[in-house]
């Protein structure tokens, strides 16, 4: 996702803030627990082992005007281990019924889990736990009035938000297909991850509620896995725009005869004109990271204009973006591709820890940007490059490694590190093994990867593969330790008979608690037709580097011109 603002203490605390009063009692009926906080990173080790689930049947009941809702899962779970536990997040709501094979069963829901014993159970078995409630959200299902007065539903997941209105193993690891019925207004179009399975229909009498009037019965299905986080439904008042048909015959899930991705935007109707600029160019975006990453992981992609706290929010298939943001005619191309490339990178290969986030927003941050290199041209790219890099300079985020398993807060996570650093950390990786076996690595890794959850270290290993190198030492000092370089640079020219030495002093003056990085870069002198460039690396607290000239080289010696290192230089 993007955040509202620019990363900062001010978003974090805002985001705390936020988080900080969903413990406070709400407007819960009696029967409704008291909700857990969100956002709270889970113990070290395997998260509900003795389960995989593979599918969830989520029907959702709506109505117009009012902040309840009932709804029903459905979840069918491949058994791993004997006896298996069942732990379900799911926190705020009133269960009124659970079953399994539809037998009522056994459980316990106690401070955010439902725990259903699978007693007699054994691996490789299949079972299917239904789960029946209602109840007054308190966080993940907003139900309130749009940004001009219109009621709307709207959900918003990130990061461990799904189990206040869907109960679900609540981790990025566990993905699984889904299928959403979701009875609403009449009025309303409804928008889900996947496909339609069929046009709305009006609602049979005894669906579940509450009945604010005639509704009209959605059923959206996403057949190939999502993470918990990414599965959304959204209904309003909403106009629905082609933009345009895109990765033709490389989209495997489409269900289209033509085998494109119908790309659209669903943006409220008071806003549709204002929205255009941003979404103009999506479809072009899809075909991009298409020829630039491999096949379009899912059924369509539709723009939605949303209640997300987010800038945007990347859910599958069906990207969310700040209603505020458009009703008040911004123009959000850039975050319209970050959260397009996020299809691939966050959605289609997951972050099997939140720890490893940087897989999803460094990502999505570097290939967003991407785009604008080659639709706008590299002076553009080197632009979002340096604004990122000013993001990531006196950051104290900083002082933290990008993957920081000490951070217990995942809305925490939402900073320097693994957004503009995470970017960094590829386009230096890209400098490093040079485009074709970059671009190569990436392929590589979407195509080995497509559908699954991952580490930091199996990316690390397909582009040591791709680019026939160890590449150890670089991902430990980028990821797995705090900062960056800050270097000093001194010269002096040596003559002799036959020309000259230029004698560079480089010196890493950062903070004595980072490392100091081994950095392969160029030292050049002179710009245009006259420029001159020498490979060097830095490595430690000083380095003097010689290099022979025949001449004198115009202009003092400049590090890395071409912007291919994180660093910061002191004059
Ligand atoms: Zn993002």
């Amino acid at each position: 996702m993007r955040p509202i603002r620019s990363l900062g203490p001010a978003l974090v605390l805002m985001l705390a803030a936020a988080t900080g009063s969903l413990a406070a009692p709400g407007a819960s009926a009696a029967q409704e627990p008291e909700p857990i906080p969100a956002g709270v990173a889970p113990p070290p080790g395997p998260y509900a082992p003795d389960v995989d689930v593979v599918h969830y049947e989520v029907e959702v009941g709506l109505g117009s005007g009012t902040g309840t809702f009932e709804g029903s899962a459905r979840v069918r779970v491949a058994v791993v281990g004997h006896d298996a536990l069942l732990p379900l997040d799911f926190t705020g709501l009133e269960v009124t019924s659970l079953t399994r094979d539809g037998v009522p069963t056994a459980y316990t829901h106690e401070a955010g889990v439902l725990r259903v014993p699978l007693a007699g159970s054994a691996p490789g078995d299949t079972v299917v736990v239904a789960v029946e409630y209602r109840g007054t959200p308190d966080d993940g299902l907003i139900l309130r009035e749009n940004v001009h007065g219109a009621p709307a539903a709207f959900v918003d997941n990130w990061p461990n938000r799904t189990r206040f209105w869907l109960p679900t193993v609540d981790h990025p690891a566990d993905k699984a297909t889904v299928r959403y019925t979701v009875h609403a207004p009449e009025a309303w179009d409804v928008i889900a991850n996947g496909h339609l399975v069929r046009e709305p229909e009006p609602t049979p009498a005894d669906a579940i509620g509450p009945d604010t009037g005639p509704r009209r019965t959605w059923v959206w299905e996403v057949g190939v896995p999502i993470s918990t986080y990414n599965m959304v439904i959204g209904a309003a008042d909403m106009e629905i725009r082609t933009v345009g048909l895109a990765a033709c015959g490389r989209a495997p899930a489409s269900r289209r005869p033509d085998g494109c991705v119908e790309v659209t935007t669903w943006v409220f109707p008071e806003d549709v004109e204002k929205a255009e600029p941003s979404f103009r160019r999506a479809a072009q975006m899809v075909d991009f990271f298409t020829r630039t990453v491999g096949p379009y992981p899912f059924e369509k992609l539709a723009n939605v204009q949303s209640a997300t706290r987010f800038g945007g929010m990347e859910n599958a298939s069906a990207i969310f973006y700040s209603e505020q943001a458009i009703a008040a005619g911004r123009n959000i191309e850039g975050t319209v591709s970050h959260e397009i490339a996020h299809q691939w990178f966050g959605d289609a290969v997951t972050e099997a820890s939140w720890h490893h986030l940087w897989l999803s927003e460094g990502f999505a941050t570097y290939f967003g940007t991407l785009f604008f290199e080659t639709a706008d041209g590299v002076a553009d790219f080197r632009a979002r490059m340096e604004s990122d890099r000013q993001g990531i300079i006196g950051s104290p985020d900083v002082d933290r490694p990008i993957v920081d398993p000490a951070e217990t807060d995942l809305f925490a996570l939402l900073n320097a590190n693994n957004y503009p650093k995470g970017a960094w950390v590829l386009h230096m990786l890209r400098g490093l093994v040079g485009d074709a076996a970059f671009f190569e690595g990436i392929r590589d890794y979407y195509e080995r990867y497509v559908h699954t959850a991952v580490l930091t270290a199996d990316f690390q290993e397909v582009m040591e593969e791709a680019s026939s190198r160890d590449l150890d030492w670089f991902f430990t000092q980028w990821i797995h330790r705090p900062g960056y370089p800050v270097f000093e640079v001194e010269e002096r020219w040596l003559p002799d008979d036959a020309g000259g030495t230029a004698e560079v002093v480089v010196r890493q003056v950062q903070k004595a608690e980072w490392p100091r990085f081994r950095v392969p870069l160029e030292i050049c002198w002179g710009e245009g037709a006259q420029r001159s460039c020498r490979d060097a690396v830095s490595g430690s607290d000083e380095d003097v580097l010689r290099f022979r000239f025949d001449a004198r080289p115009t202009g003092p010696a400049v590090l890395d011109p071409d912007g291919w290192v994180l660093k910061d230089v002191r004059p």
